[in-house]
């Protein structure tokens, strides 16, 4: 099996799209990545990582880590060591706009990171890590002026316009620790803030993608408006509900992207930019 130059990052509710496909448990020096099934979509080779499963093979649950306890480190390190260079993920996320009503679908464009106690960086200035045959270490401070990767971005929506699914093409994304929903004025706080939607996931994710130079871009799918926009409570089985009614357009979309993704070297700066960052 070829390595996978491409990965597929999913939450709860998405499981693997994958043609003929093999699991591999990695090890990393910050630990176990959870399970990377490896196959194929349209020919090439894909990796899919669920990010909430457990890297215990013992462990069977789609959902077993919350999003706070994620080793995103190990899986991410996982990724890169594969071969792989461009992350498509899926996540869901609570909306701060009316006009952005659940089961729309959005690709984030901004970050604006409020998680509390994630380990954020592969930095940090004793860990070696390998990549490519070469080691590096030490501290890196890394450029995340833009942290979606454009062409990525640029692949999604031409899809979802493709597909003719309704697509909001930019949206700052407010990643919230969690595991627990946000409060009325948490939510209140974020609007001002020009946050238009709100999840506990792509924060570190996004940045450690950057760290190491791969493209990293995510489709988003509102399943539920935030705390105090309507007056119901928010629950988890709610959001997977409405999370899994999309399921089959995020599917269709991530295929017809990775159909499209170009095989030269994309337009976008997020490789050169750890290049620099880390070789000088
Ligand atoms: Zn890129």
């Amino acid at each position: 099996m070829l390595q996978p130059q491409i990965a597929i990052v999913g939450g709860s509710g998405l499981y693997s799209i994958l043609e003929k496909r093999k699991t591999q448990w990695i090890t990393t020096p910050f630990g176990g990545s959870a399970p990377i099934e490896l196959g194929e979509i349209s020919g090439k080779p894909v990796a899919f990582l669920n990010r909430h499963q457990s890297p215990d093979r013992g462990v069977t649950s789609s959902h077993s880590i919350p999003p706070h306890a994620v080793n995103y480190r190990a899986n991410l390190l996982a990724l890169r060591q594969l071969g792989v260079r461009y992350v498509l993920v899926t996540t869901a996320v609570g909306s701060l706009r009316e006009k952005l009503p659940p089961g729309q679908l959005i690709v984030p464009h901004q970050l604006i990171d409020l998680t509390q106690s994630r380990a954020s960086t592969f930095y940090d200035g004793t860990t070696i890590i390998e990549i490519e045959g070469k080691t590096v270490s030490g501290i890196v401070h890394i450029d995340v002026t833009n942290p979606f990767c454009s062409t990525l971005r640029r692949i999604l929506l031409g899809a979802c316009k493709e597909l003719g699914f309704q697509t909001a093409d930019s949206a700052t994304y407010a990643a919230m620790e969690g595991p627990r929903f946000e409060t009325a004025a948490e939510i209140k706080m974020l609007r001002q803030l020009d946050a238009d939607i709100v999840g506990m996931t792509l924060a570190p994710e996004v940045f450690l993608a950057r760290e190491l130079g791969m493209c990293y871009a995510a489709c988003s799918v509102v399943t539920n408006y935030a705390a105090g926009l309507v007056n119901i409570p928010i629950t988890h089985e709610e959001t997977l509900r409405t999370f899994k009614s999309r399921i089959e357009q995020v599917q269709k979309v991530l295929r017809l992207a990775i159909q499209n993704l170009p095989p030269t070297q994309p337009d976008c700066n997020c490789y050169s930019v750890w290049e620099t960052a880390t070789h000088g």
